[in-house]
């Protein structure tokens, strides 16, 4: 593991290239501004820098934008995807564009305050880690529902998976070996905080608090956190189908009580009564029967798809800044 280590560690010095990757979906009014007031805090802490700006199939003025900050601005790369893929795609194909010696990863609309990027590349260089990763304070989200399902959603994922995602963001910066490792997986269905989670590596934790979007509003639908909730769910763990044989167990025991107790009342002549116990058990089997058939079908899907072996994105455009070949 050592020898492995050395042959892809860089040099942790001032000269060392930070790539600052982020998706951008729908946020043309602002993007242009954003990734100003990013630029500003890198060169004034001297930071070396390139941004890959991944546009997510948006169907507003975005690849415009992205575009002019391409051609404008050396350091910046334009990808443009062919359709909307999801962030984790986005994410994924600017990661494999990154070549820088660490990578951050932070969203396009300024809730991951830029004001920490400093701090997190002084733990990689000086401090020697290989992740660093912000940590929500606070959850920005006023809506408790909202709240009280995100902490479930890391509940069961932490029981039933051992990873720990807390009040884990996407806001991270990792070194390139970790990024390597990354794209090892060659999952389909990518659930970036899991994935990176599952990684391991040296991680340093820095609290911050999430900002207010500062244009546009969220891409997160009920349905889409419910579909990303699911797929990370039936990424990280197979318990649930381990619940369905133990579901199954149980209502094996149940069998026998009843059954037991069933032909006792008929021996004794008050088999009439049951009533009320079959309609009750029907239900429960009935509806045991197509949870268990459900969550069956997710993991199915899923293998369904990685089976296919599709492409996790593609790419539509691509600009470089300067004269170098995407
Ligand atoms: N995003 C993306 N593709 C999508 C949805 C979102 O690339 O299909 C980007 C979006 O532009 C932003 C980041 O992912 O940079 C986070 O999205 P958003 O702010 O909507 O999520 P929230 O902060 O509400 O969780
Ligand atoms: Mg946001």
């Amino acid at each position: 593991m050592a020898t492995n280590e050395n042959a892809i560690t860089h040099d942790r010095t001032a000269t060392s290239k930070l790539s600052v990757v982020i998706p951008v979906y729908q946020e043309g009014s602002h993007i242009r501004s954003s990734i100003g007031v990013i630029e500003a805090v890198l060169t004034d802490n001297k930071i070396l820098y390139e941004f890959i700006l991944v546009d997510d199939g948006s169907r507003d003025n975005t690849w415009q934008e992205l575009k002019i900050l391409a051609q404008t601005n050396k350091n910046i790369t334009a990808i443009r995807l062919s359709r909307n893929f999801g962030k984790e795609s986005a994410l994924c194909a600017g990661l494999e564009y990154a070549d820088g010696d660490m990578i951050l990863v932070m969203d396009s609309d300024l809730q991951h305050p830029p004001s920490l990027i400093p701090e997190m590349v002084t733990a990689w260089r000086e401090e020697g880690y290989d992740v660093i990763e912000g940590i929500k304070n606070t959850r920005g989200r006023e809506n408790p529902i909202y709240k009280a399902c995100a902490k479930f959603f890391y509940y069961i994922i932490y029981k039933t998976s051992d990873i720990d995602l807390g009040q884990a963001s996407d806001y991270k910066l990792m070194d390139r070996k970790v990024v390597e490792a990354w794209k090892e997986m060659q999952e389909r269905a990518i659930f970036f905080r899991g994935m990176s989670a599952w990684l391991g590596f040296e991680r340093k934790q820095i609290g911050f608090d999430v900002a207010k979007r500062v244009n546009g509003s969220t891409k997160w639908s009920l349905f889409r956190l419910v579909r990303l909730a699911a797929n990370a769910i039936t990424s990280y763990t197979s318990v649930p189908l381990h619940c369905i044989t133990v579901l199954g167990i149980l209502m094996f025991i149940g069998t026998i009580v009843l059954g037991v107790q069933t032909l006792i009342m008929k021996f004794s002549g008050r088999a009439m009564d049951g009533f009320t116990t079959v309609i009750l058990l029907q239900l429960l089997i009935g509806s045991s029967i197509m949870i268990s058939l459900g969550m069956i079908g997710i993991y199915l899907t899923k293998i369904y798809k990685e089976v296919k072996a599709r492409p996790r994105y593609l790419i539509s455009k691509c600009i470089k800044g300067g004269d170098k070949k995407c």
